[in-house]
C-alpha cells in the first residue's frame, strides 16, 4: 500500500490517477481471462479447506477444555460454524477451478474442430490453402493468354470463357497487356 501512497503523491492530478487506475483494471482483467486467476482459485480452495479444519479442530478442542455452555458455544460458533463455512467456500473454489480448467479445454478442442473444418472446406471449394485458425490464404493470382494473344486476363475472363488453349502468365516477365475487360491488375 505504501508504494500507492506514494505514486499518489507524486503524481497528484485527477488525469494521473484515472490512467493508473485504468492501467490496473485493465491487469486485472487479462489475469482473470488467462492463467492467473484459475491458479488463484486453486491455491485460494486449497488454503481455505485445511484452514477451515484446523478451526473446526481447534473449536472442538476448546469445547471440550471449558464445562460451561456458553464458552462452547462460542469455539462451536467461531471453531465449528467458521471452520465449515471455510470448507465450504474451499472445496467450492476448487471446484470452480477444475470447471474452468475442463471449459478451457473444450473451448481449446472447439476452436481446433473449427479450425479443421475449415481446412476440409477451403481444399472442397477449390484448393485455396488455409492458416491454422482456418482463414484462406490469398492463393497466389493466376493470369492467362490466348496463345496469340496480345492481352493477358483473369481466368474467369468472358474473352477466355470456354477457351482450352490458353497459357499461364507470368505477370512479372510478360510483354503482354492486361485486359481491359476484366482489369487483371484491379484487386
Ligand atoms: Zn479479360
Amino acid at each position: 500500500m505504501t508504494t500507492s501512497v506514494e505514486t499518489l503523491g507524486e503524481r497528484g492530478s485527477a488525469a494521473g490517477l484515472m490512467s493508473r487506475l485504468s492501467d490496473q483494471v485493465r491487469g486485472v482483467r487479462t489475469r482473470a481471462s488467462g492463467f492467473g486467476y484459475d491458479r488463484l482459485m486453486m491455491v485460494a480452495g486449497g488454503v481455505l479447506m485445511p484452514v477451515g479444519i484446523i478451526l473446526i479442530l481447534l473449536g472442538w478442542a476448546g469445547a471440550a477444555r471449558t464445562p460451561f455452555a456458553w464458552e462452547q458455544n462460542d469455539y462451536l460458533i467461531s471453531g465449528g460454524i467458521l471452520g465449515l463455512g471455510l470448507v465450504f467456500a474451499g472445496g467450492f473454489l476448487y471446484f470452480s477451478y477444475w470447471n474452468t480448467v475442463r471449459i478451457n479445454e473444450s473451448r481449446t478442442q472447439t476452436r481446433q474442430v473449427i479450425a479443421a473444418l475449415g481446412r476440409v472446406e477451403a481444399l472442397l471449394s477449390g484448393g485455396a490453402s488455409v492458416d491454422d485458425t482456418g482463414r484462406a490464404i490469398a492463393a497466389p493470382r493466376r493470369f492467362v493468354a490466348t496463345p496469340s494473344g496480345s492481352i493477358f486476363h483473369r481466368p474467369d475472363c468472358a474473352a477466355v470463357a470456354g477457351r482450352t488453349d490458353v497459357k499461364d502468365v507470368n505477370v512479372a516477365r510478360t510483354s503482354l497487356k492486361p485486359c481491359r475487360i476484366c482489369n487483371p491488375l484491379d484487386g
